[in-house]
């Protein structure tokens, strides 16, 4: 109940599947939490949810250089430090091959996923407390290819730089900076995907995936949440620069 105790956590995608999931299991360990995201409407609807004093939101696309500094700012006006860093916002993109990928899709997904990452990491991270910790939300896609999603499997490739960086350049205050690795979780994104895979019929995109998973089936957004929460608090106090990941087994075969 109190492994987060009087932390201060920032989760950017607050309002989606896995960061309203990680929200909530952050505040049940006792951590004050801001959800960040572009959708005002969404994040009321998230804050009212989760029927907590200790939630806030502030409006603001990762990919923006001054929407990154408002919401470093707004965190620190309003709980006063910051411990923890979720850094998850993200998009699917098109699904299509290479040849016919459009390149404002491509360029979007990568300002999104990968520099929205980056400027996270740039803003946020001097202003953490020392022993904090940060996690990125990568993908299976970040560890292997899927046909049809390049620009997606090459920002979540791209971010495991990110963090391997970011871990050794603030391993001297003691923070951590690790990559978070989901197969296919019950969210929006997976529906979206399935929809674009399959459009007549998305639910043979999802047995098409699901018969990839030795669990076969996809997590629950609670079960990453889990994740997080562990990775988030003092029980992983000595794990920094790794990839975790949380796919059913996907990633065994
Ligand atoms: P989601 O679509 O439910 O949530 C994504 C959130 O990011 C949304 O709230 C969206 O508004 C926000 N967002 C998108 N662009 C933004 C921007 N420019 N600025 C601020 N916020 C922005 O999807 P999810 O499944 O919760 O995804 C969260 C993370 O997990 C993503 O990085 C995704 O790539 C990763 N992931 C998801 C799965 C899956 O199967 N759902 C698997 C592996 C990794």
């Amino acid at each position: 109940m109190d492994k987060l105790k009087n932390k201060v956590a920032i989760i950017t995608g607050g309002a989606g599947g896995i960061g309203f999931a990680t929200a909530k299991a952050f505040l049940d360990e006792g951590a004050k939490v801001l959800l960040v995201g572009r959708s005002e409407k969404k994040l009321e609807e998230a804050v009212k949810k989760l029927k907590s004093s200790n939630v806030s939101y502030c409006t603001a696309d990762v990919s923006k250089t001054e929407d990154t500094l408002h919401y470093v700012n707004d965190t620190l006006g309003k709980f006063g430090k910051i411990d923890i860093f979720l850094n998850n916002a993200g998009i699917e993109g098109a699904v299509k091959p290479i040849a016919e990928y459009p390149e404002a899709e491509f360029d979007k997904v990568i300002a999104i996923n990968l520099r929205g990452v980056w400027l996270g990491c740039k803003y946020v991270i001097p202003k953490m407390s020392d022993g904090g910790s940060v996690m990125i939300t990568s993908s299976v896609a970040g560890l292997k290819g899927f046909a049809g999603l390049s620009a997606y499997v090459a920002s979540k490739h791209g971010v495991i730089g990110i963090m391997k960086v970011a871990a050794l350049e603030h391993a001297g205050r003691n923070i951590r900076v690790n990559s978070i690795h989901p197969g296919p979780v019950h969210t929006r994104m997976m529906y979206s995907i399935e929809k674009e895979f399959s459009p007549e019929d998305p639910s043979k995109a999802r047995d098409g995936f699901e018969s990839n998973i030795p669990f076969s089936r996809y997590a629950d957004a609670s079960e990453v949440a889990d994740l997080a929460v562990f990775l988030a608090s003092d029980e992983s106090k000595y794990m920094t620069g790794t990839q975790q990941v949380i796919d059913g087994g996907m990633m065994i075969q």
